[in-house]
Formats: C-alpha cells, sequence, structure tokens
C-alpha cells in the first residue's frame, strides 16, 4: 500500500510511523523531495495494522496500487516525474525527440548524422554499439568502440547520448565513455540481473517495452529499477508483436492513457521498430503525440538503404525535420511545448 501523509508531517513522526511498519516485517521505501512525505510499503499488511494506520492523523491517505507496483505509481508523486538526461527534461510538459542511427557505423558516419540531427533541431542522439541481432551473421556494433564514436559524436554537436546495454559486464565501459542514458532494448526488458545492475548505475534509463510485454509487465521492469536505486526512468512504447503481418509490430498507443493514470514515469514512443517502415513512421509519430507521448525515438541514416541495421526504417534527415516541425505543433495543441 501507499501512504500519503499530511502536508507538514514532522520528520520524527515519519520516523515512527516507518519504525512501526519495519516492526512488523513489512518494507518501506519512500519518495523523494516531495512536499508531502509518501510511503510504499511492500509487503501484506495485516487488518489490524491497516485499521491502526486509518486511525492515525498523519496518514492523509492510503492507496492500494495494484499488485507489487508501488514506486513507480501515481499515488507515488504529486506531479509526473521529469528525467533530465545531460540537460535534457524529459517528461513534465516538454516533448522531446530522440534520433540517430540504429548502429553506429563508424566515427565519420555518426558524426555526419549527428550534425543533421542537431540541425533539424533534435535533443539526443541515439546509436547502437552493441546489437541485439536475429541473426549471428548479422552487423553486431562496434561495441566499446561503437560508444567512443557516438559520445564524440554528440559532445562534437552538443547532445546528449543514447546507447543500449545488453550485459551488466559492460556497464563500466558505458559509464567510463559518458554516456548520458542506458538503453535496455526489448529483448532485455525482462533481464532482471541486468535491470539491477543497471539500476546501481545511477544513470537515466530507457526502458523499452518488450516484444511481447504487458504494460503491467513492463511496469514491474520500471519497478525492479526504481526498487534498485534508479530514479531516473524513461518507458519507451516500440510495437508489440500481434497477429498482423503487414507491419514489423504493431504500434500500441493504447496503452499511453492508461499509463498516464498508473504512473508517474515519462512515456516516449518509438514508432520506427513498431512500423519497420520508413514512409508510415510520421504520421505514426505524430499520433504518438497527440496521445500524450513525452516524445517520439526515430532512426535516420544519410542513406537509408546502406543502413547496416535496420534499413527499411531509417529515415532521412528532412524527413526527421517534418517529424521536429509535427512534435512542436502536436505539443503546442495539447497543451505542452517542444523542448527548447
Ligand atoms: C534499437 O533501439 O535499435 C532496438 C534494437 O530497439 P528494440 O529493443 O526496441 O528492438
Ligand atoms: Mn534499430
Amino acid at each position: 500500500m501507499i501512504l500519503r501523509l499530511a502536508l507538514g508531517t514532522a520528520e520524527e513522526s515519519v520516523q515512527a510511523l516507518r519504525e512501526r511498519l519495519e516492526s512488523a516485517g513489512l518494507r518501506v521505501l519512500r519518495s523523494p523531495e516531495e512536499a508531502r512525505p509518501i510511503l510504499a510499503v511492500a509487503g501484506k499488511v495485516p487488518e489490524k495494522l491497516a485499521a491502526e494506520l486509518r486511525t492515525r492523523a498523519e496518514v492523509a491517505e492510503i492507496v492500494k496500487p495494484s499488485g507489487e507496483l508501488l514506486l513507480v505509481a501515481r499515488a507515488m508523486r504529486e506531479l509526473p516525474s521529469v528525467v533530465d538526461v545531460g540537460g535534457v527534461r524529459i517528461g513534465g510538459g516538454d516533448v522531446v525527440v530522440i534520433a540517430g542511427p540504429c548502429s553506429v557505423e563508424g566515427r565519420e558516419l555518426v558524426l555526419e548524422v549527428a550534425r543533421k540531427v542537431k540541425d533539424c533541431g533534435a535533443h539526443l542522439l541515439r546509436g547502437g554499439a552493441f546489437k541485439p541481432r536475429t541473426s549471428p551473421y548479422a552487423f553486431q556494433g562496434f561495441g566499446v568502440e561503437g560508444l567512443r564514436q557516438l559520445k564524440d559524436a554528440g559532445e562534437a554537436v552538443g547532445l546528449p547520448v543514447v546507447s543500449e546495454i545488453m550485459d551488466a559486464s559492460d556497464l563500466p565501459a558505458f559509464l567510463e565513455h559518458g554516456i548520458d542514458c542506458l538503453q535496455i532494448g526489448a529483448r532485455n526488458m525482462q533481464n532482471f540481473t541486468l535491470l539491477k545492475a543497471v539500476a546501481r548505475a545511477n544513470r537515466p534509463v530507457l526502458l523499452k517495452r518488450g516484444l511481447a510485454a504487458t504494460a503491467e509487465e513492463w511496469l514491474y521492469a520500471a519497478e525492479y529499477l526504481f526498487e534498485g536505486g534508479c530514479e531516473q526512468v524513461i518507458l519507451c512504447e516500440r510495437g508489440i508483436r500481434t497477429f498482423e503481418k503487414a507491419t514489423r509490430n504493431t504500434l500500441d498507443l493504447t496503452v499511453l492513457p492508461l499509463l498516464r493514470e498508473w504512473s508517474h514515469v515519462p512515456v516516449i514512443v518509438d514508432p520506427a521498430h513498431a512500423a519497420g517502415i520508413a514512409r508510415i513512421i510520421p504520421p505514426l509519430a505524430r499520433a504518438s503525440i497527440a496521445a500524450g507521448a513525452d516524445g517520439v525515438a526515430v532512426e535516420v541514416h544519410l542513406n537509408p538503404e546502406e543502413a547496416r541495421s535496420d534499413a527499411a526504417q531509417a529515415l532521412l534527415p528532412r524527413e526527421l525535420l517534418g517529424i521536429v516541425s509535427d512534435a512542436r505543433i502536436l505539443a503546442a495543441v495539447t497543451g505542452r511545448r517542444l523542448h527548447p
């Protein structure tokens, strides 16, 4: 359960309440820096103790979230949370655009595409160095060298960078190379060992939805990150497997308004991996922002047909420019603004 305490509750009372719950064998977790203290209680609260809590003056409200989704639950925060990725604020009324190649393909290429991404007005540069490929014969990425090239390109144009981490043993390299946001890919959404290791890194995390994950399972993956000490999480819808074969996946925008009700965590949409077809990405990006996404993530290549991964969904810079200008309009229509 979640206990929302009365505004102005003294720290000693919070502590006493905490001790009372812990003495009953429960685990108590707290929201950071809220005006009112908010406590999450993990474990089953015995009815007698629940009755006692209802009579306590400092307990203003008791919220029972769905299952054991506690730290990600909407009730844990007064306002939706905002994640700062290298100075770019994601969530809380700003709409962002993340763009870059599917894979980092070399120093010059990533720098050129980074320049275009910046010129088009995108806010974050993406690029995979460790690639989760279906076939072991497909390009696997340049590994640590790719991280270095991505970060150098980002620094050259002034954009924070995001890149996928597949194995906890690579974490030191991601940190050492200053990767601003760690992406957990769809195929690893429920890799709990990876989630726990990444949580300890104290870096923003972009958590993509699993290929066949329910929204609830996806939120539990985010809960792992929060429980492990990482409060800087951004969810990313990227399409799920359905019977539809016309597209790579099916973009599930249905969950967006629901996630808003269930959670305070910002949500962006990656229409590229959902569609898998470049020409249908711009309308899906518009729909995502119209449905309330805090941003969109797309893939860009200077010569899409030559991309070493996900060629069919790579956009040209001019198509990215269109997405950024549409994002500006749709952010305004939905009472928000494009991140400056
Ligand atoms: C990617 O972002 O390049 C990627 C592999 O995405 P996903 O994990 O959503 O398939
Ligand atoms: Mn890709």
